[in-house]
């Protein structure tokens, strides 16, 4: 039975190199009918942030990878945060002294930082030089009855022969020729994320190990680990890094990666996850209009990519877009009234009522009309967009100033707008065709440049010079609406 884990340090927000890592896991344990763990890896305190946790769960619940164990999830493998599980590794490590594949080293830090300043000084990659892996026993029971501060050390040996990673393929990297023997336990008792990682995967019965390309080069000590328990290791697979569009590493300081951000800006939970998935792979479609449910159903842990993946702005867009004439064809369509309401809310706040369409900023039939226009014509990507500047017409009626305005500079052409509103008034097909013709067929009649006509239209509509074609304004904001803008114009 799969069983995998995501397993996230909470020093942060989730951003999407960590929803890449959550959302892979989930595709696989759900294409196998497996179990989808959250664990919390904090055993470096002092990188803990308070609250990120916390965060973390809320991003995962938004995107809809939900784990099905975890910290607030149930199962049987608690706890699932490593600060809660430190008795466990103290009592694991103690079994790998006893068989002498870890020892203690006494080494101070003073020791070990000359060390290192003497590596780089001479331009070589810092490593540890063993040095209390040759310790006698005697020395040892002397330093430990004498209280000396210690850590516990991996006895690193040479890994010749290449392991089989179920994306790269057999890939080898011999740690012992390249590394010192590796810290498992620190001097203050906590575990070193090695230690942690490996025993809370056995004791969690994970079988295969999803995880950011980053972690490749641990593989090996994890299996040495593995072999040094005794216990049968998981399988690996190591999952495509995101880059830049540039090519250049993705920085987890940089806000906008942050899944939050994008929930921020209006995207939908669905089209996030579909992003994602662009830069993994693992799919023989296209994703963007694909739902989670339907992800897990295409996914192909064979076709996941290799390479480094891209973000491309531009999928993301296409993917909300799809996703959200998608929602406009279901019952859920409901919400999107109900997000585009909240988001308005916030944007105008109190005040409606003053250039504001008031009731109608609120009203179900009205947002829910906009939305079949926004995105039936595709004038939109995300709810947000409705908020830019060319839609204000949908949600603010021409200000006292844009009224007076327009008529002292078309003094001559207001009484257009007095007919045009009689002529609406007895409109009975309220279409964007008719009501062109309608127009175009009023201005030809008062002699004046259909351009000119439109011009003014527009601006007794909206108080805009540009938009959406002038009959099509008339279609979204509807008749009633339409018909009191241009009696408010003529005022
Ligand atoms: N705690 C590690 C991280 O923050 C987990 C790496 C792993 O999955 O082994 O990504």
């Amino acid at each position: 039975k799969v069983r995998v884990r995501f397993a996230p340090s909470p020093t942060g927000f989730l951003h999407l190199g960590g929803l890449r890592t959550a959302l892979y896991n989930y595709l696989f344990a759900k294409s196998k009918g497996g179990t989808f763990v959250l664990r919390i890896e904090d055993t470096d305190q002092s990188r803990v942030v308070p609250g990120a946790l916390e965060k973390l769960e809320s991003m995962l619940e938004w995107t809809g990878v939900i784990p099905d164990e975890g910290p607030s999830h149930g199962g049987n493998f608690h706890p699932y945060v490593q600060s809660d599980r430190l008795e466990l590794y103290q009592e694991s490590v103690k079994a790998l002294i006893k068989n002498e594949t870890a020892y203690y080293c006494f080494c101070t830090p003073k020791r070990l930082d000359l060390l290192r300043r003497d590596a780089v000084r001479r331009g070589e990659t810092p490593r540890y030089d063993n040095r209390c892996r040759h310790l006698q026993p005697e020395e040892v029971k002397d330093k430990l009855a004498g209280k000396a501060p210690f850590t516990i050390r991996l006895k690193l040996e040479p890994t010749p022969d290449p392991w089989d990673d179920m994306i790269k393929g057999p890939v080898s990297h011999n740690v012992a020729e390249i590394e010192g023997d590796p810290v498992l336990m620190k001097s203050d008792g906590f575990p070193t994320y090695h230690l942690a990682n490996v025993v809370d995967d056995h004791h969690m019965e994970v079988t295969h190990v999803l995880r950011g390309d980053e972690w490749q080069p641990s593989a090996p000590k994890h299996i040495l680990l593995y072999k040094a328990f005794g216990w049968q290791a998981p399988r690996f697979a190591h999952l495509p890094l995101i880059v830049n569009k540039d090519g250049t590493k993705l920085s987890k300081r940089q806000g906008d990666i942050h899944v939050e951000h994008f929930k921020e800006k209006g995207y939908l939970p669905e089209a996030v996850v579909s992003y994602v998935t662009t830069i993994g792979g693992g799919f023989d479609c296209d994703t963007s209009s694909l739902t989670l449910k339907e992800l897990v159903q295409h996914f192909q842990i064979e076709r996941v990519n290799r390479h480094h993946g891209r973000l491309d702005q531009l999928f993301l867009e296409r993917s909300n877009h799809a996703h959200l004439s998608r929602i406009m064809e279901s019952e859920e369509r409901i919400q999107l009234v109900t997000s585009l309401r909240s988001l308005l809310q916030v944007a105008y706040g109190d005040r409606t009522g003053e250039r504001t369409l008031g009731t109608e900023l609120f009203d179900r039939n009205y947002l829910l009309h906009v939305l079949e226009w926004a995105v039936g014509e595709d004038r939109i990507s995300k709810l947000s967009d409705l908020l830019q500047p060319e839609f204000a017409f949908l949600w603010e009626t021409p200000g006292q100033d844009q009224v007076r305005s327009l008529q002292s500079q078309h003094s001559d052409l207001v009484h257009l707008l007095s007919d045009c509103l009689l002529l609406l008034d007895r409109q009975v097909t309220y279409d964007k065709g008719s009501l062109a013709e309608t127009l175009r067929g009023h201005a030809r009649s008062s002699g004046v440049k259909v351009s000119v006509y439109m011009h003014l239209m527009r601006q007794a509509l909206s108080g805009m010079k540009e938009g959406p074609p002038v009959a099509e304004m008339m279609t979204v904001m509807g008749k009633d609406n339409t018909l009191r803008r241009l009696q408010h114009s003529v005022k």
